[in-house]
């Protein structure tokens, strides 16, 4: 699948979208850390078309990924994009959002993503500029214009079609946000799920084990609406779409492959530090026996006990 042929032809290429439930598409991202090989296109992305609009969640790394993805959808409806989502701060997810500027949207994310989009610009353009090369051009940051508070839901009507969004306590990060579509009881969990790929912990580990229990237990929380009187109206989840990874009906099993490596990080590093032991320690030996179930395991686990270690210290 020719994804990505030359920087020439970015303008013209469209997303290789799939439709995984009626009305939502998705263009799974490669399982891969970014390079100019796959041009930051990393995370899974989409959009949902109701009968009045469309609503879009996450676009990418860069201006060229979110115009990829806008083709994309231009192909499939004519109807306007009035919403843009962004799930969480992480460049992957949030970079390509100027692509819609010409669609004028509302932008919505959570309470908390202006502030850690702010912190993070220059290190995340900065860092897209050097791996990207040329395909980063045009890249800039968008502010959210509409926001979500902590614990509490927005609705949004496309038409025919209800989307519940979900603000969570500080998790894989502090501004973590989820869709839930009520129609094919799909919910858009982004980065509150890895799938295959190594988590990473980019907020509070024990923040994180404690919104996915909340979510496993009572999954209704990202889809009563506190616009529409949080009737608790709770439809199923019968799939949910990871940050990174396959969409999945299995989705308690993939909650508890994350909950047993969480858990097994906080573990062992609560283990070294009742020893009195270091971070380096801790680097070097906690999590291993979790090396073999995750893609990118060398890349990032180091970093999260180093992250979660500071978390723990002092609990
Ligand atoms: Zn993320």
């Amino acid at each position: 699948m020719a994804l990505f042929v030359c920087v020439d032809g970015l303008q013209a290429r469209s997303a290789a979208v799939m439709e995984i439930a009626p009305g939502i598409f998705m263009w799974p991202g490669h399982q891969e850390e970014f390079s100019s090989h796959n041009q930051g296109h990393i995370a899974n992305i989409g959009f949902i078309v109701g009968s009045e609009r469309v609503a879009v969640i996450d676009t990418g790394s860069s201006y060229q990924e979110g115009l990829a993805l806008r083709k994309a959808i231009r192909e499939t409806t004519q109807l306007p994009i009035e919403f843009v989502i962004i799930t969480h701060m992480h460049p992957d997810h949030s970079l390509g959002a100027a692509a819609f500027k010409q669609d004028k949207p509302a932008y919505i994310g959570h309470a908390q993503l202006s502030d850690a989009l702010a912190r993070r610009q220059s290190v995340y353009l900065k860092r897209m500029q050097e791996i990207l090369g040329a395909v980063a051009e045009g890249t800039e940051m968008v502010f959210p214009t509409q926001t979500v508070a902590v614990d509490s839901s927005l609705t949004l009507d496309l038409g025919a079609r209800m989307l519940h969004l979900h603000a969570y306590p500080t998790a894989h990060t502090n501004n973590d946000l989820s869709v839930y579509d009520q129609k094919t009881g799909t919910l858009w969990l982004s980065d509150l799920l890895f799938i295959e790929r190594t988590p990473v912990v980019d907020g509070s580990l024990l923040g994180w084990l404690k919104v996915m229990d909340e979510i496993s237990r009572q999954p209704c929380i990202a889809m009563v609406s506190a616009e529409t009187g949080g009737s608790g109206q709770c439809g199923e989840v019968r799939r949910i779409v990871p940050g990174h990874g396959p969409v999945t009906t299995q989705w308690q099993k993939a909650l508890a492959d994350q909950r047993r490596y969480l858990d097994f990080v906080a573990a062992g590093i609560r283990k070294v530090i009742s020893k009195g032991g270091s971070i380096s320690q801790a680097v070097e030996n906690v999590g291993w026996e979790e090396r073999e179930n995750w893609l990118l395991f060398d890349e990032f686990h180091g970093r999260n006990v180093t992250a979660v270690f500071a978390e723990l210290e002092w609990e």
